[in-house]
């Protein structure tokens, strides 16, 4: 199980204009954008004016009418995206599994840390300290098993606060926000929900997904999953690799070859070798390129782009070979043969595989039997697990 922590920085325009000039926190103070314009907005405000009602994106005059004394500064964005990064760094003591959503909120996956630092909720405690401690800001973290419920938490106790939810308490501290407390459900959605009744995250959860799905499409059914603690979406890395562009394996064979069952051993041989070698990078392609090479060195190649990443090398062999007959026409003997994958992503440790069809779940069984040929040849050498069609081949292809 995982362990996802939502950390939010309160106020945090304002709190960082309370630390520049610290006269301003004994006083109701907000950041207003365009303060001559009349319809400039507050952008944020600290505790005292809170007190006051006064309220984020509502018009200036507005919150002065409220709270007369409300001493408004204009923003200095440049000094705030230097105190997110700050944040941000403090936060990379304790993962490098970090995912930024906004100048003041980020996603902690820390699952791989509380052997070092403690169980999520005194991971959350310590971030809170050390925030507070050095840069004067105060965080709200929310920790749960996956990044909704934990942005839930993150919202459900402000300021300087956690809130965790987990297995055991995520019905009773969930279920009876309002739909529109989730995120991405926006105005529309909570108004054709509504129409419904469906009100709360709990009705949500308790209503019928196929249903949702009627109503909403796609998304319906990513709602009622949200609602019952199933997304499974991942935590991003915070510095991410450099990705090669692209990694191709070619060859030339023993002898020219002429027929299709051939032409399959070899690309099958190649397109397993890129497998492997992405599979121990933990990376997938989303392009295929095959080329090859005519008897009197011309060469032809074509691209194709895949519906989604993969590593599978049943996969990739599958695509590649349906370009084949875009390239070749099966009169003139083959030379060498080159198969490349390109458009190169991270593999990442939770795929959406929920939000996918059943399909996608075959691919995703195909690719977990890749992993295991791959781990038993990494364990045992690379000939422990050969494929029968390519076995004592006399195209010169050995692996
Ligand atoms: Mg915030």
């Amino acid at each position: 199980m995982r362990t996802i922590l939502h950390c939010d920085c309160n106020s945090f325009y304002a709190s960082v204009e309370c630390m520049l000039n610290p006269a301003l926190k004994s006083v109701p103070m907000a950041v207003g954008g365009d303060i001559e314009n009349r319809h400039g907005i507050i952008l944020a405000k600290n505790e005292l004016a809170k007190n006051f009602n006064v309220k984020t994106a509502e018009a200036i005059w507005q919150a002065k009418a409220k709270c007369p004394d409300l001493i408004v500064v204009p923003p200095h964005h440049d000094i705030y995206l230097m105190y997110s990064k700050k944040v941000n760094q403090i936060y990379e003591r304790y993962t490098d599994r970090i995912e930024k959503f906004g100048i003041d909120e980020s996603w902690l996956d820390v699952t791989g840390s509380e052997r070092l630092f403690g169980n999520g909720q005194q991971i959350a405690d310590k971030i809170r300290e050390d925030v507070k401690n050095e840069l004067g800001i105060t965080v709200s973290v929310g920790v749960s098993f996956n990044k909704i419920f934990a942005k839930l938490g993150s919202d459900y106790k402000k300021p300087d606060a956690t809130t965790v939810i987990d297995h055991e308490n995520f019905k009773s501290i969930v279920f009876p926000l309002p739909i529109s407390d989730l995120l991405y459900v926006g105005r529309n959605t909570t108004k054709a929900l509504a129409g419904v009744g469906i009100k709360t995250i709990g009705d949500i959860a308790n209503s019928n997904k196929e249903a949702l799905k009627l109503l909403l499409g796609k998304s319906g059914e990513m709602l009622y999953d949200f609602a019952n603690g199933n997304s499974s979406d991942y935590v991003t890395y915070a510095n991410k690799k450099q990705l090669p562009k692209s990694i191709g394996n070619g060859m030339t064979f023993r002898r020219d070859i002429s027929d299709i069952e051939d032409l399959k051993k070899g690309i099958l041989a190649l397109c397993d070798c890129i497998a492997s070698r992405m599979q121990n990078k933990s990376l997938k392609v989303s392009g295929i390129s095959v080329s090859i090479k005519d008897t009197h060195f011309k060469t032809v190649s074509k691209q194709k782009s895949l519906d989604f990443p993969t590593s599978s090398a049943q996969k990739i062999y599958q695509e590649a070979l349906s370009i084949v007959p875009f390239l070749w026409d099966f009169e003139k003997p083959l030379r060498s043969l080159t198969v490349t994958g390109y458009d190169i992503s991270e593999e990442l440790a939770q795929s959406q595989i929920t939000l996918f069809e059943e399909e996608d779940i075959l691919l995703k069984k195909q690719e977990n039997l890749d992993y295991a040929i791959n781990k038993v040849r990494h364990n045992f050498g690379k000939s422990s697990v050969l494929y029968a069609s390519i076995l004592n081949n006399d195209l010169g292809i050995i692996i």
